[in-house]
């Protein structure tokens, strides 16, 4: 490989690490991600245009493939929801997998002569042991990503709702996963294509099968997840091929995915081999959260009055906010609200919405400033000195079955503790569940009253209300 061509892939690898760093801030994000852009431009034109590629038939494919993704790629993201990013983002992580796995697979299927009969050798013998070892874990590692994220993806953009398959599933996943990782020693010695072709089927059936099974509010575990795979079985073939921006890369995605696996697993507080392995938080166990009360409903002037004379009032947006795109119209009330001198804050709860930051993401494209936003952490304990916890469009993330139904898919993801507050509110459409499915303690709570309509319609008669009590 030429100097030319490695001294670029290093270029374009500063690049996606200095745009990683600056979309860790709202104001230089957008920056952040021009920056990462225009570092996989470099490398895929220094990729293009690398004196060592030959063959007419090979540049075929490359501006085929480069033509379909590029397009398929602008018209979506020009196009796409907001509400429908996390899909999006699931599915362009599952086809980073698959790529690192097509690549190890063309990489073993010449290895084992089976498409170069005249080598004459095994996998290992004329790869190298270490090599071999590498493209057979990426391809484990992005047959995973590609088939699982596939499956979360369908999960998100309702398409499946699927939960386990058969009894003992759990048990069978990790027979599979025994017998994906045998076939793959197989690989190492392989002299023909069988056994490739038997472990990438087991391998691709094995991310289909330990993803169907996790539900509901497991979700953002899982895609973190993928997202480290797929990082990671990109810096494995990176590799293989000698080719440095794929290391990099590959690296940097794979560190920040186990990063945010982290978090989002002490968020939900769930191990990784629980997510996947215990069954929990599938649609079969969901526990019922029904209680012989009522649930209660308010008009937004009754909302209005005790907003106006709070002290201290706690907003807690989730997905429904998204939905409605209510997040100008809610920081316009808390505006009102603190012209009253009353106290407005804004409770986050990591897993809110449905994707890491998304609530985050639209407070900051509302203006609402950082030191209003609170982390659950910082604010838990503030609720029982707070006179209206105002929810709009959460429910998982403040349910209170969470803390108290074992056999709810919940049980055990700390929440916000909205139901210690003196009132709550509740804006949301109608009856309807959140993601995981799960019925809401907190609605029928004697504190809690619901506000139905959507999102931005009643934030914007409240502020109407709020107004005229004030003239
Ligand atoms: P939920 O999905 O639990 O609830 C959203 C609520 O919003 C629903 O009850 C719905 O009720 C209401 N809603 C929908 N549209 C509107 C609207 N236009 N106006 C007003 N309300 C509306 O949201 P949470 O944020 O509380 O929880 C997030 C869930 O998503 C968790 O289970 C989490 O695990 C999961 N998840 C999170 C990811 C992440 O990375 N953050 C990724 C994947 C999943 P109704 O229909 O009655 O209006």
């Amino acid at each position: 490989m030429g100097s030319l061509t490695n001294l670029s892939y290093f270029a374009a690898a500063a690049l996606f690490i200095l745009g990683l760093k600056q979309m860790s801030k709202p104001l230089t994000a957008r920056r952040g991600i021009v920056w990462a852009g225009a570092g996989m431009v470099v490398a895929t034109l220094v990729t293009f245009f690398d004196p060592n590629l030959h063959g007419f038939f090979n540049y075929i494919l490359m501006i085929v493939a480069i033509g379909i993704g590029g397009y398929y790629a602008w018209s979506t993201g020009r196009t796409v929801a907001m509400t429908d990013m996390p899909q999006m983002i699931a599915l362009y992580n599952g086809m980073g997998g698959g790529a690192a796995a097509a690549i190890a697979a063309v990489e073993l299927f010449h290895a084992s002569g089976e498409l170069n009969p005249e080598y004459g050798q095994d996998v290992a013998n004329l790869l190298g042991n270490d090599v071999a070892l590498l493209a057979i874990m990426g391809a484990f590692i992005g047959c995973v990503a590609f088939t699982g994220s596939l499956v979360a993806w369908a999960k998100l953009d309702g398409r499946y709702n699927g939960s386990s398959l058969f009894p003992g599933q759990q048990k069978f996943n990790i027979a599979l996963f025994a017998l994906t990782a045998f076939l793959g020693m197989a690989v190492f010695n392989a002299e023909s294509a069988m056994p490739i072709i038997l472990f990438f089927a087991a391998a691709l059936t094995l991310g289909l099968f330990i993803t169907i099974p996790v539900g509901g509010a497991d979700m953002p575990v899982v895609i973190s997840l993928f997202n480290a795979f797929t990082g990671l079985a990109v810096a494995f073939e990176g590799y293989v091929l000698n080719n440095a921006a794929m290391i990099i890369a590959g690296t940097v995605v794979g560190s920040a995915g186990t990063l945010l696996t982290h978090l989002m697993a002490k968020a939900m507080n769930r191990s990784v081999k629980n997510v996947f392995f215990s069954g929990v938080g599938s649609a079969q166990s969901q526990g019922s959260a029904m209680t012989d009360k009522e649930m209660k409903s308010v008009t937004p002037n009754d909302v209005a009055a005790n907003l106006m004379f709070a002290g201290q009032v706690i907003i807690v947006p989730g997905y429904g906010m998204a939905v409605a795109q209510a997040q100008h119209k809610i920081w316009e009330l808390a505006q009102l609200l603190e012209k009253e001198d009353v106290t407005v804050k804004f409770a986050i709860h990591p897993v809110a919405g449905r994707m890491p930051g998304h609530m985050n993401v639209l407070l900051a494209e509302a203006g609402v400033p950082y030191d209003k936003i609170f982390d659950m952490d910082e604010i838990n304990a503030d609720f029982a000195n707070t006179d209206v916890a105002l929810v709009i469009g959460a429910n998982d993330v403040v349910n209170p079955v969470a803390r108290t139904d074992k056999n709810s898919p919940l049980y055990g993801m700390p929440i916000l503790n909205v139901d210690q507050a003196r009132n709550v509110y509740v804006i949301k459409r109608g009856k309807g569940t959140g993601f995981s499915g799960v019925e809401n303690q907190l609605f029928y709570e004697d504190n809690t009253s619901l506000v139905y309509g959507d999102g931005a319609k009643v934030a914007a008669e409240l502020i109407q209300a709020v107004k005229e009590q004030k003239a």
